[in-house]
């Protein structure tokens, strides 16, 4: 009992001090009540040498149950985003406590039977949880699973042992091998839980972050930086394995006016449609990046001219086709045009050189019209202006001719 209430002291002790960090912005509020709850609970039951036994046990082993209750909350609005429906949030803390002061009547040995079942079917909304769309979540949850799992699983195994050795259970503070194992281990599964669960909020941070850094903030598509390097790590690899890049540049027509007559707000819901209709024309090695305001780069490792050329233009007949629904219900219609360059591997062209030819391809669209995909043929490279610096993310200008 004492390394059970010091476990949960320390467990809720470390919760609620990294509650008060930074930490708090983490999914970890329900279950550092749940620890406090439980350790509360355990308290009650230890002090049953002082109060009076009905008091103890309905106290302490309702609080144990309602502090598995908030892990399960804990665990559904970190793996769901939403907690557990409100009448069973109340519903089963209400029930369990109850269920506790009926089971009082009851022998030792049953109402262990009895409690160690109750708990073991709070465990499982948890569970469900964890096994089901937990499983895809952090890696850090699938020990949260199990470590839950094994905790139900030897509270059902202490109630066998207390319904088939009744003599064991005759008083709470009689010392029994079975019983003091099963509780003991299923007490260590609940702290390997708290650990797992904390461990899985900083997984999650951790990912958050790496997003953050590589995915732009709008429309879900890579940022530029990871674009640029990406751009450049494939045209390392078409040179290597002798194949060709292809490397397109995107730009919204008349973005402008369709801000100055739609909102801006309709003009980010038209750059998320417009990236979610491109995306789904790529294949999975192919790469897009948001390279500035409305101005997109497609990567196409081993795509041929004819080949980039025939994709770029369905991507700008399924734009011209977009039909974009704003919140206010307003419908309107966007264009694309773009630039299109194959990088032959014999070419040896740089990252550099590759953005000055796409973006005179793209100038040329625009000039000819617009709503229109222009592809260049590079020359040899010794006759391409290296226009950039060669190291680096590409300059934010340099498209600045194609927008004009
Ligand atoms: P063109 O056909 O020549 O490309 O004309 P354009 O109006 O699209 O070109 P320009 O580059 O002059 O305008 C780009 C506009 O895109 C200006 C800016 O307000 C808008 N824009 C850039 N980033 C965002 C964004 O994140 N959200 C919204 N709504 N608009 C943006
Ligand atoms: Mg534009
Ligand atoms: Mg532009």
């Amino acid at each position: 009992m004492l390394a059970l209430l010091s476990g949960f002291a320390m467990l809720g002790v470390q919760l609620w001090m990294a509650r008060r960090s930074r930490l708090r912005y983490l999914d970890l509020g329900m279950w550092t009540w749940g620890s406090w709850l439980l350790l509360f609970g355990f308290c009650l039951l230890a002090a049953r040498i002082v109060l009076p036994v009905w008091l103890s046990a309905i106290s302490g082993n309702g609080l144990i149950a309602i502090g598995i209750v908030m892990y399960c909350e804990g665990i559904q609005r970190h793996v769901l985003g939403r907690g557990l429906p409100r009448w069973w949030l109340w519903g089963a803390s209400v029930v369990s406590c109850l269920l506790i002061a009926w089971m009082l009547a009851w022998p030792l040995y049953l109402r262990t039977v009895g409690i160690s079942l109750l708990f073991a079917t709070l465990l499982l909304p948890g569970i469900a949880v964890l096994v089901g769309p937990g499983w895809r979540a952090e890696y850090s949850l699938r020990s949260v699973a199990l470590t839950l799992i094994m905790a139900a699983g030897s509270l059902l195994l202490r109630a066998v042992h207390a319904a088939q050795r009744p003599q064991d259970y005759q008083d709470l503070l009689q010392s029994s091998l079975g019983q003091g194992l099963t509780f003991l281990f299923s007490f260590i599964c609940l702290i390997g839980a708290g650990f797992g669960f904390v461990l899985a909020n900083f997984e999650r941070i951790a990912r958050r972050m790496e997003d953050m850094a590589t995915i732009d903030g709008l429309t879900g598509c890579l940022n530029r930086a990871t674009a640029d390097a990406l751009l450049r790590h494939a045209l390392e690899r078409g040179r290597r394995e002798n194949t060709p890049v292809g490397f397109a540049l995107l730009d919204l027509d008349h973005f402008k006016v369709i801000n100055d007559t739609h909102g801006h707000s309709a003009g980010d819901t038209a750059l998320r449609c417009f990236v979610e209709e491109v995306r789904g024309r790529l294949r999975a090695s192919d790469v897009m990046g948001r390279w500035g305001g409305e101005e997109f780069v497609l990567v196409l490792p081993s795509a041929d001219r004819a080949g980039a050329a025939w994709l770029v233009e369905q991507i700008r007949e399924g734009v011209e086709a977009l039909q974009i629904r704003h919140q206010c219900g307003e419908v309107f219609r966007i264009t694309v045009s773009a630039g299109v360059v194959i990088a032959q591997p014999h070419q040896h062209l740089s990252a550099e050189q590759l953005f000055t030819l796409v973006d005179q391809a793209l100038y040329r669209a625009k000039a000819d019209g617009r709503n229109r995909v222009q592809v260049q043929d590079a020359p040899e490279a010794t006759a391409i202006p290296a226009a950039l610096p060669s190291q680096g993310p590409l300059a934010p200008d340099a498209s600045a001719g194609a927008g004009a």
